[in-house]
């Protein structure tokens, strides 16, 4: 059914870069052969799971969305690839991006945006724009993306889905391209909480071959759903509302707000007083390790490799020219400077101490509150084409990248239609690595 669903719609939608019918008919083959065997199933026996396409799975094409990987086919599964499969999941094609996930589109793909199911014209929202598109068109079951600034939960909302983005070092990055390897985090997209919680429960955990992976006990998220009923307590920081929410968003999360405070939950105003600093901070770090982490498309290993190039030297400089998009290289440019002799200490150093400042601030808010709640985006899907400024993109991400800053989880889940019928996302922001109750509060409004 997934098959024939993104065969009819994947014209329009183009959220795959690439699939292979054959094999995941082959895999959904093991699935049935182990239930006629009578096997013990795992968690996701037969799901088509569909990946983005920065996370490995063994014999199939790996591009990150880049000219520079275009031809490059992974040898080896990454960690949570080889923990879907282990529960029995069909790994369901290659879905689309922004080029090294840098982006909030899809549009800085090298192989062309992906359109929003709900308005072919706009956006669906990135950098992980395919896994939420194919999911809200009905062309997976469940989806991976990445999360290094809001990839997940932005698109997530755009599109009318669930995505979550965990706590640093709950889930392997082991097989995950890097973009900012501080910041990066592998999640789940589904269509309700439910499934998030039971992606997420298949794909966490301790592994060695991420030295950032934690060491703890990771509960079953979604028995745990059930038995966590609150009230709880949530904290709405107020700098996450002001200047440049449009209204019809504010409203949409004002009625999530609602809804919890008829639940019983108690709801207070907190504050997060360097939240405005996020967008600077991040955009330091995240274009520095980038541009430490991009150094290895040589053309010498891997990837493309220019036919026109005078001498090694040269070879380096074309492949890198010819093979990476512009917005890669405008981060690259900026991530090296931010890092070289004299502005380290200026830029670099200064942004990973605002970031402890801001992680700050969230364990603080967390002395009252269990959960924060604001909006996912300050923005519905725009149209394909409308944001030519890469600075008006970056001011997209004000309500997300600070979650990632700090290492905390969030969830985005639907909450309404502006009047145009585009969806609207809330965010829940939880605290480290409480992943079972921010799921548990976001499964009482799902
Ligand atoms: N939009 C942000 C960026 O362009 C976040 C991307 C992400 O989370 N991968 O960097």
């Amino acid at each position: 059914a997934v098959i024939a669903r993104t065969k009819a719609v994947e014209p329009r939608v183009h959220a795959f870069n690439s699939f292979d019918e054959s094999d995941a008919l082959a895999q959904a083959a093991a699935s049935d052969a182990r239930r006629a065997a009578g096997q013990a199933r795992g968690t996701l026996d037969g799901i088509p799971i569909g990946l983005k396409d920065v996370i490995a799975v063994e014999g199939q094409p790996l591009t990150a969305s880049s000219k520079m990987l275009a031809n490059f086919v992974s040898p080896y599964d990454a960690t949570v690839t080889t923990r879907l499969k282990a529960a029995g999941a069909v790994c369901w094609g290659r879905l689309n991006m922004d080029e090294f996930a840098m982006g909030s589109s899809t549009e800085n793909s090298g192989f062309g945006s992906s359109h929003n199911p709900w308005d072919l014209t706009r956006v669906p929202g990135g950098s992980s724009g395919g896994s939420a598109a194919a999911l809200a068109a009905g062309e997976a079951i469940a989806t991976l993306g990445s999360d290094t600034g809001g990839s997940i939960r932005q698109p997530a909302a755009l599109c009318g889905v669930v995505g979550m983005k965990p706590s640093y070092g709950l889930v392997s990055r082991y097989g995950l391209i890097a973009f900012a390897s501080s910041l990066d985090q592998i999640g789940p997209f589904g269509r309700t909480v439910e499934d998030v919680a039971t992606v997420l429960q298949t794909i966490s955990g301790h592994d060695l071959r991420d030295s950032t992976s934690v060491k703890i006990e990771v509960p079953d998220y979604r028995a745990e759903l059930a038995k966590r009923r609150g009230p709880w307590k949530l904290g709405i920081p107020k700098e996450y509302f002001g200047e440049g929410l449009d209204p019809e968003i504010g409203a949409a999360v004002e009625q999530a707000i609602a809804f919890y405070r008829r639940q019983g939950c108690e709801v207070k105003e907190v504050s997060l007083p360097h939240t405005r600093y996020c967008l600077d901070t991040y955009y330091i770090i995240a274009t520095a390790e980038a541009s430490s982490n991009l150094a290895r498309y040589d053309g010498i290993r891997y990837g493309h490799r220019s036919s026109k190039a005078k001498d090694i030297v040269d070879l380096y400089f074309q492949s890198r020219a010819e093979g990476f998009g512009p917005e890669v290289k405008r981060r690259i440019i900026l991530g090296t400077y931010v890092l070289s002799s004299g502005y380290y200490d200026a830029y670099y150093l200064r942004a990973q101490k605002v970031r402890t400042l801001i992680r700050q601030d969230f364990l603080k808010a967390y002395e009252q509150v269990d959960a924060l709640i604001t909006p996912t985006s300050p923005v519905p899907a725009f149209k394909i084409g409308e944001k030519s400024d890469p600075l008006a993109m970056y001011l997209l991400d004000v309500y997300t990248i600070g979650v990632n800053l700090a290492g905390l989880p969030g969830i985005s889940v639907p909450c309404g239609f502006t009047k145009s019928g585009l969806p609207i996302g809330v965010q829940l922001i939880g605290q480290p690595f409480k992943e079972a109750d921010l799921l548990a509060i976001a499964h009482a409004y799902d």
